[in-house]
């Protein structure tokens, strides 16, 4: 069977990919069409569906429309065309990558959205071995240490819980709290003595979670900065369900979020048992990291394997319109785009697909228009979503100018230290955790401003922020005089805010799925968001066209 023909029906049955995906020899297959194991899949996987491949193996490959080419959009992408598919990915700007962007200049290497990720979710690692980026892989150097704001001065945050009861970061007080809470929230298992749980409709704030387990000084110290510093939001505004779904669940479980944590992290080892593989383990709990160039090498390298001829740059997607084809999937799918480039300004141009995966930002989906059955389908339903702005300083000094320089990932600022002169989110030591990002004779450093604490400061002229910033440096690090370089990067809509209502965008978002076949949406309005989690969520939707065109070629459309 030629290469062609495997590729055209693999499609139908996404279920027979999931143990090749990773390392693995189905990869190998895809980009090595000589390996003598394709030919031992191309047995199997015969020899498994053998109705299918009659029955699938005439018709067209398969054709999937991605609209966004952020970091969910590629991965879905990838996994699509991995899978055989014809795929075509739409991009407003003339680039990919979305909220990961990487920049160069005088010797430096800075990210200007994401910074780090981890591969906390077993798919991206796969997808990083399938990438072959292990290699470029960059860990921080003593990413352990991380730095709190605390009376205008920076403090290691202890790295355990241990730690943190030997330490002083906490009042004596705060520390009993900590001690009591596995007593305090003790739950027997019966659902009448769980009182003290939160309801699930209670729409309970982060704040108000962490509050009634560790006191308002953990939440004030620990638990501020670190989802200001990975939400651009503020303890009050997040809700608890959307923002930490799986401490949500523990304390539904559990009753103590420790205990909880301690008996999940037994039960996931003992389910792990000896099949994880010692250097698989070792990889994912190395933490947080990048790549050699910054993040956009993960999607860079995405964006390649994709292939310029399946890449519409420079295209805005303006509508979609849905219409049944006599029951069959083919060509369901119109999308109307403005193609920007240099050679075609402004001209709008239609194709048509059997699926598509949507991974714009709601805000953008609003601004589409969408058509079904020739009907227009319109968006009233979907709310309107709350975005945090920020700004980001990119700085860097002479080394004799900085008089305290800290070794390690970085420092967050507490809401409360703002008190003390301190108006930053924190502060990123990029070339203490990468020494290659700056010359031998510099330390280059990444600020944030803004998000919900500040929306306004956000916004501020790069002469306000550069003040701001490099007054902040002078009392956490002992920086003296102005940086040698500095660059602002502005996001008016850096972040979704997993707010209180965020049921309403989730539920809208469920409706246009139920109501548009073969409409899938991805990203980070969805799942949570991490680059991580933006990878799986694209995987997520390839994994659903991938059913839905398997179950609609047998069974029509419903
Ligand atoms: C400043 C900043 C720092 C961050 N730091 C981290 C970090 O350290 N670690 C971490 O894990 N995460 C971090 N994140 C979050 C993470 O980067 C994002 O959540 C993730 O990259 C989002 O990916 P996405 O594909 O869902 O969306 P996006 O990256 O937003 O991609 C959506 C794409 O859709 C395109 N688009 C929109 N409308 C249309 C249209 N009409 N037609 C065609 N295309 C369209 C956009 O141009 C964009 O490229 C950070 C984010 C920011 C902003």
């Amino acid at each position: 069977m030629s290469v062609q023909k495997f590729q055209r029906w693999r499609w139908i049955r996404p279920e027979i990919e999931r143990p090749q995906i990773s390392s693995s020899p189905f990869h190998s297959y895809i980009y090595n069409q000589s390996s003598s194991m394709s030919v031992l899949l191309n047995l199997q996987v015969e020899a498994l569906a053998p109705s299918m491949a009659s029955s699938s193996k005439e018709g067209p490959a398969r054709r999937v429309a991605v609209v966004g080419g952020g970091v969910s959009g590629l991965a879905a992408a990838h996994k699509l065309e991995s899978q055989g598919l014809k795929v075509t990915l739409f991009e407003t700007e003339g680039r990919t990558g979305g909220k990961i962007r990487s920049a160069t200049e005088d010797g430096l290497i800075w990210d200007e959205g994401a910074n780090t990720m981890t591969e906390t979710e077993a798919e991206v690692g796969r997808l990083i071995d399938d990438l072959g980026l292990r290699e470029k892989q960059q860990f921080p150097i003593s990413q352990n240490k991380r730095y709190i704001a605390k009376n205008g001065r920076p403090e290691l945050i202890p790295s355990n819980p241990i730690a943190l009861i030997k330490s002083n970061f906490l009042s004596p007080q705060s520390k009993f709290r900590v001690i009591l809470e596995p007593f305090l929230w003790r739950h027997s298992g019966m659902k009448n003595n769980t009182s003290k749980v939160s309801d699930e409709s209670s729409h309970e704030s982060v704040g108000g979670f962490f509050e009634r387990h560790f006191g308002k000084e953990v939440v004030d110290y620990l638990i501020d900065p670190f989802v200001s510093g990975t939400s651009a939001g503020d303890p009050d505004s997040l809700s608890m369900r959307h923002a930490f779904p799986e401490m949500w669940d523990l304390e539904n479980k559990f009753g103590s979020i420790i205990v909880g944590a301690i008996r999940s992290r037994f039960s996931h080892k003992s389910k792990k048992g000896g099949n994880e593989k010692p250097l698989e383990k070792k990889k994912n709990q190395r933490g947080s990291f990048s790549f050699q160039g910054g993040m956009q090498t993960l999607t860079d390298t995405l964006c390649m394997a994709l292939g310029k001829d399946n890449l519409k740059l420079n295209s805005k997607v303006l509508s979609l319109s849905f219409n049944d084809n006599g029951g069959s999937v083919s060509n369901n799918w119109l999308i109307s785009y403005a193609a920007q480039g240099p050679t075609c300004k402004g001209s709008l141009q239609d194709q048509s697909y059997d699926a598509v995966i949507m991974t714009a930002p709601i805000s953008n989906v609003q601004e589409m228009k969408f058509l079904k059955r020739r009907k227009p389908f319109v968006l009233d339903f979907l709310p309107k979503v709350t975005y945090l702005p920020l700004s980001l300083i990119i700085t860097s000094f002479k080394k004799e100018q900085i008089k305290r320089p800290l070794q390690g990932f970085g420092v967050l600022v507490p809401s409360k230290e703002q008190a003390n002169g301190l108006k930053t989110i924190g502060t990123l030591f990029s070339s203490m955790m990468f020494p290659d990002r700056a010359p031998n004779d510099q330390y280059l450093y990444t600020t944030f401003v803004g998000g919900s604490r500040n929306r306004d400061l956000a916004g501020a002229s790069t002469d306000e922020l550069k003040e701001i910033v490099v007054s902040n440096m002078r009392k956490l690090l002992g920086a003296e005089g102005q940086p040698v370089f500095l660059k602002h990067v502005y996001w008016s809509k850096a972040f979704p805010l997993y707010g209180h209502d965020y049921d309403l965008v989730l539920k809208s978002i469920e409706k246009m799925e139920k109501n548009l076949p073969g409409f899938f949406y991805a990203g980070n309005h969805r799942g949570g968001l991490s680059v991580g989690k933006a990878i799986v969520s694209g995987f997520k939707a390839a994994d659903l066209v991938l059913s839905y065109l398997n179950s609609t070629d047998e069974e029509g459309i419903k």
